[in-house]
């Protein structure tokens, strides 16, 4: 960017202006969500007040130096803003008729609320007399430089609260001034009491801050920009890109735009709406708006907006409150603006707008946040109204989201105290115990309990505690308010609104009236929420498996149908199994016997196996474990009836289930028949300084032979006992950790003597295949060797990305979440797979495994095996099935039915 002054920097739009179309070829990555859809409306002829877009390239330049503007920047803004004011008929910082503007944040993906915005800028004490004398509106004036002058003393001049008890500095004034007045809302304050309002705003800035509100529109602008550029970094908007995996190396684009007013009188307004409900997915226009009033008034909660539509007020009980009934030719060139623009963007639009004198403008289109049941239900819908094909309707989903389809929701039949209704934002379940603030939802869910954060109204500041909440109830906001929207974008229950809650911060705790009289619920008091009818319930109400519907079925029906990749499910338990099989898995891919090993009827004599210092008493252990495995694995194989079944042999460090407490230790050794100190010096022998990569895996199976002697014996004893009950099974028996084609050959031998003799004993033919885990560089290398002995080769990326990066996969997190952050990582590779380093190591792996035996079967069962962008890799590498954990099968479908897709584009 140093030949920044050739670059552009800036586009406008709007008044017929539609510049610099042929230059950009990815206009949202450019000039975010917002400029591109404002770019969009414009040449499709829609109102939008004109303005300029300054692309995400300089917020980029800004962040990497210091804050310090592009070159040419200055120019190009000045040019841009020269060109709105010939549009506009105004001048910024006019003293006669001063042009207004609006700055605002927008990613390339939507990020509700987690940036910052400034609306009436250019306001000082001269231009907003000129702004009453222009308007002859002198109330409206005040107002908005009221506005102005806290949203600016917020965003640009950082006074917030200080700490958890603090309220907003501005809030608190405004409070105070209406309690003095003796009024409610802030529209029965006079002229007067704005204009006192803002000389105690600028006092406090002033105190606050050592130096005065700036006048000077221009000092004004650029402050706004860096601000704006800068709340790229806040840590509500970190949070948020690490929730949804957005790089931090995006940025914002800035867009500056000639303000409309929603608040000049009651022929004016603004609102937010859908153009399909974003809840359920039905195709009904929907949404909310406020007269007399700025945007910031909707999404924040702080007067209940009113309905679009006659029917939704019908159904509200406030007839007569639509726009509809109140503005109706308004409404209707909304009704024909939203329309088109469904039509154009071929999906559900999120728009705000802004009526000023009953004339509409537009402020904004983008693809709408939705429900998981609402994304499937308007993919399905819009390829049967002809408007996509099903293929796009597959590429439009987001794999990850499905799975809150899975999540539980209320047993309708269990009896419920419904305390209060609310308005139902966001479906789903939740119960929990009550927190009033965003650190003590973080704190709870740290500790392990599941809580429901309860707010008056949510702010982007709590994004933190509304991802560990299980649930979300406001006492204030609509439908569009911010807590609704956040909810629906993170999938989380919400109940919105909830008017008859009396929330009391300083009590920790809030009241609702009953006919038995109040009903006050405090801190850790459990509530239940059923966010699909807005109902808050006293106490804890169980959970049952979701119903999926029609839409589900169909879709699944197209993804099946275009994917190659097989997907199977992790599961060690017969009860996961059948889970999985509902999803639709296709097998099992890993069985991790282990985790057998801790229940409680087993444990002791796992400790003893390990424990034992001759081969005899091993055995004796062993005798024990061996039919408790049997019957382990029987489950496992009926379940499973007719699909293969992977089961892997031992394969964590042995110290994961020594007995570190006395009383375990006596209860050992009284197995044993040795002192309990025999025990604890036995105990101490088995310390290992780096476990992950000692004594396990494969390791064990050569060094103590009879450990998987009695795992493949229990195996093929569970198979021939199910196939003697008519069942189909299909072993397939996996060997953990291997490093050399030496362990896994010697290690064959001993399983197919086992199984052949188990099957010889039984008299029975049942085919078994015996294959290796890949989780170490060298196995990948190596890999022409390995396949000699190997039926199927399963990656590990676990254990491959640990042992590739030398990242500790259990201490990692400490510093990885600051390694993504910074870029280091574009994600964490224990989540999606790093294709460009361990994703070569599989490549190789397969290529040389392939050389050797051409049929060899390749999977995943890493946790990367349910993650969508690993699954396009192993869809691209030839793979033959992902293996994931059973609430991922569903989402592992459909990435893998997207992958192909992508595949057949290219
Ligand atoms: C792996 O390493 O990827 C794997 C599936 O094994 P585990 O997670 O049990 O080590
Ligand atoms: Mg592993």
């Amino acid at each position: 960017m140093s030949n920044a002054t050739t670059t552009r920097l800036v586009f406008p739009f709007g008044a017929g202006e539609s510049a610099g179309d042929a230059a950009i070829a990815n206009p949202k990555e450019i000039l975010g969500g917002k400029g591109a859809g404002l770019r969009e409306m414009t040449r499709l002829g829609i109102p939008v007040p004109p303005g300029f877009t300054i692309t995400t390239d300089v917020c980029r330049h800004t962040m990497a130096h210091a804050g310090a503007f592009p070159d040419g920047l200055e120019a190009q803004v000045r040019d841009a803003m020269a060109a709105v004011e010939a549009a506009v008929g105004a001048k910024f910082g006019d003293r006669e008729n001063p042009l207004l503007v609006s700055v605002r944040s927008g990613a390339r993906v939507s990020m509700p609320g987690m940036m910052d915005t400034v609306l009436n800028l250019g306001l000082n004490d001269a231009t907003v007399e000129a702004l009453a004398a222009h308007s002859g509106n002198a109330r409206f004036a005040w107002d908005s430089y009221r506005r102005f002058v806290q949203m600016y003393g917020d965003v640009v001049l950082g006074l917030k609260p200080e700490s958890k008890n603090e309220h907003d500095p501005f809030e608190v004034l405004l409070d105070k001034k209406k309690e003095e007045r003796g009024v409610h809302l802030d529209t029965d304050l006079t002229t007067d009491d704005l204009k006192s309002l803002v000389a105690s705003f600028k006092a406090e800035i002033k105190r606050r801050r050592g130096h005065d509100f700036p006048d000077d529109p221009w000092e004004q602008l650029w402050g706004a920009v860096r601000a704006v550029f800068h709340s790229w970094e806040n840590p509500r908007a970190v949070t948020y890109r690490q929730m949804y995996n957005i790089p931090g190396t995006w940025g914002t684009a800035v867009t500056v735009q000639a303000m409309v007013f929603g608040n000049l009188g009651d022929d004016c307004a603004t609102g937010v709406a859908f153009t399909r409900d974003p809840s359920t997915g039905e195709r009904r226009f929907y949404g909310e708006f406020l007269k007399n009033a700025q945007g910031e008034d909707v999404v924040a909660g702080i007067r209940t907006p009113q309905p679009l539509t006659k029917a939704a007020a019908a159904a509200a009980g406030t007839e007569g409150a639509s726009l509809e009934e109140q503005m109706p030719s308004a409404y209707a060139d909304l009704v024909s603006v939203y329309q088109r623009l469904e039509k154009h963007f071929r999906d559900m639009q999120d728009i705000e707008f802004t009526i000023q004198r009953n004339k509409l403008w537009m402020l904004q289109t983008r693809t709408g946040k939705r429900t998981a049941r609402a994304m499937v239900r308007i993919g399905v819908e819009m390829v049967k109204e002809g408007l996509i094909t099903s293929d796009e309707a597959v590429l439009r989903m987001e794999p990850q989201k499905l799975d809150e389809l899975l999540h539980p929701m209320l047993d309708p039949k269990a009896p419920k105290r419904v305390i209060a209704k609310g308005l139902p934002a966001s479906p789903g379940a939740a119960v929990g115990k009550v927190v009033f603030h965003a650190d003590d939802a973080e704190a709870m869910k740290q500790k392990g309990e599941a809580c429901i954060l309860v707010r008056v109204e949510t702010s982007p500041e709590d994004i933190h505690g509304m991802n560990a909440a299980e649930g979300i109830l406001t006492a204030r906001g609509g439908m569009t308010s911010h807590a609704a929207v956040v909810a629906r974008g993170m999938g989380k229950c919400c109940v919105a609104g909830c008017s008859a809650l009396q929330v009391n911060y300083d009590k920790q705790q809030l009241t609702v009236a009953s006919p038995d009289g109040p009903i006050t619920v405090k801190r850790g008091d459990v509530l239940s929420l059923d966010g699909a009818k807005g109902e808050v319930i006293l106490g804890a109400v169980p959970l049952t498996a979701p119903a999926l519907d029609q839409d589900y079925a169909t879709l699944m029906e197209w993804v099946d149908k275009l994917r190659r990749l097989r997907v199977r499910t992790n599961a060690d338990t017969p009860t996961d199994a059948k889970t999985a099989r509902n999803y639709g898995a296709e097998g099992i891919g890993l069985c991790r016997t282990e985790h057998m090993f801790f229940a409680e009827d087993k444990i002791l004599a796992v400790r003893q196996m390990i424990l034992s210092d001759s081969p005899e008493e091993r055995r004796a252990a062993l005798a024990k474990i061996g039919p408790m495995q049997r019957e382990d694995f029987a489950g496992i194989f009926r379940e499973m009836n007719g699909l293969p079944v992977t089961i892997r042999l031992l394969d964590p460090p042995l110290h994961e289930f020594l007995p570190h407490e006395a009383d375990q230790q006596a209860e050992v050794a009284n197995a044993l028949g040795v002192s309990p100190e025999i025990v604890r010096a036995r105990v101490a022998a088995h310390h290992e300084a780096n476990p992950m990569l000692g004594h396990r895996g494969c390791r064990l199976g050569v060094t103590h032979p009879a450990i998987y002697e009695t795992q493949v014996r229990a195996i093929m004893e569970a198979a021939v006992q199910v196939k003697a009950a008519g069942g189909d099974v299909h072993p397939e028996i996996m060997i953990p950790l291997v490093g050399t084609s030496a362990e896994l050959e010697r290690l064959r031998v001993l399983v197919e003597e086992t199984a052949k003799a188990v099957l010889a004993e039984a008299k029975v033919e049942i085919p078994f295949t015996v294959g290796t885990m890949i989780e170490l560089p060298r196995a990948c290398v190596v890999a022409g060797e390995i396949a000699k002995h190997a039926d199927f080769f399963s990656f590990g990326t676990n254990d491959l990305t640990q042992t590739t990066l030398g990242l500790s996969r259990d201490d990692a997190a400490r510093f990885l979440g600051e390694y993504v952050r910074l870029g280091i990582y574009p994600t964490d590779p224990f989540v999606a797979l790093d294709q460009e380093g361990v994703g070569e190591l599989i490549r190789m792996g397969v290529a040389r495994g392939r050389t050797t035996r051409p049929k060899l079967k390749v999977g995943i069962c890493g946790e990367h095996g349910g993650e969508p962008s690993s699954i396009g890799f192993c869809h691209r590498e030839g793979f033959d099935y992902v293996s994931c954990s059973p609430f991922r099968v569903p989402i592992a479908r459909l990435a893998a039915a997207q992958a192909a897709l992508r595949s057949a584009a290219k």
